[in-house]
């Protein structure tokens, strides 16, 4: 039986300047140490607007937080002549352990697809950084396929197009789900990281498949984790509004307290 290390990532979207990053981090740190939080058995992660990462860096080594963070995006070039972009050479280079690929924000609002996000994974793998591959169906989709055909369609696809990915988080979140207040079930988490697994499980093989962690997201709450954390399939969530609580992502990454 392969053991996965539960992964708490949160999701900070376009909230906190670098100060209140700085501010945050060190108050989760302190919130997590008087907890005793053991890192080796829930695994933390931030999401930070890129002009913060620098700062929760210098944060994270001065003090040997075990906290990890990436970027919320990244191009799919290393260098060059693409105004406003962000590099995953310069998120490794600032210590980023992952970065979210295909948020269903990104897809939405600024038009990503699949074979996009596909050339992203890569960018992310290139540089040595852990791609969180986000996939989620839409409401409409659920209703005309049901819950799992299209984030299944979305991994095989964004696969197809990234070549070897040695190392990935697929983080299944439900774009009516997201910020709505309105959560899915465990059973439906559970249902859709298990076929996401088993896509996995196809496309690159079993070893790959049960090492990976698959998180759920949309609308996670301190009341609401530990339902999700019970399903076999759910290795963890992705978070955005409660990740900007510290005692609600505490009570997150605790969810076994
Ligand atoms: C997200 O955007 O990744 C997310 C899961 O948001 P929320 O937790 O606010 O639903």
């Amino acid at each position: 039986v392969t053991t996965r290390t539960p992964l708490m990532a949160g999701n900070w979207k376009m909230n906190f300047d670098h100060l209140q990053a700085i501010a945050f981090v060190q108050k989760l740190a302190w919130t997590l140490k008087d907890a005793k939080h053991d890192y080796a058995d829930v695994e933390v992660a931030v999401f930070p607007p890129f002009t913060d990462l620098r700062s929760v860096q210098t944060l994270v080594e001065a003090d040997k937080l075990p906290i990890a963070y990436g970027g919320q995006d990244l191009s799919e070039h290393d260098a060059g002549a693409y105004t406003g972009e962000i590099s995953g050479q310069f998120l490794a280079a600032l210590g980023s352990r992952y970065v979210i690929v295909g948020h269903s924000e990104r897809r939405q609002y600024h038009g990503e697809d699949d074979a996009l996000l596909g050339r992203k994974v890569a960018a992310a793998v290139r540089n040595g950084v852990v791609p969180v591959l986000c996939v989620g169906e839409t409401a409409e989709d659920l209703e005309a396929h049901g819950a799992a055909a299209v984030p299944v369609q979305q991994l095989r696809d964004a696969l197809a197009a990234a070549g070897e990915v040695p190392e990935l988080v697929v983080a299944y979140e439900p774009v009516w789900a997201i910020g709505s207040g309105q959560a899915a079930t465990p059973e439906q988490a559970q249902t859709v990281c298990r076929a996401l697994r088993d896509e996995l499980r196809t496309v690159v093989g079993d070893e790959f498949a049960d090492a990976t962690r698959i998180l759920y997201g949309g609308s996670v709450k301190a009341e609401n984790i530990a339902g999700f954390m019970r399903e076999p399939d759910v290795d963890g969530a992705l978070v955005g509004g409660a990740s900007l609580k510290i005692d609600d992502f505490a009570s997150i990454v605790r969810f076994r307290s």
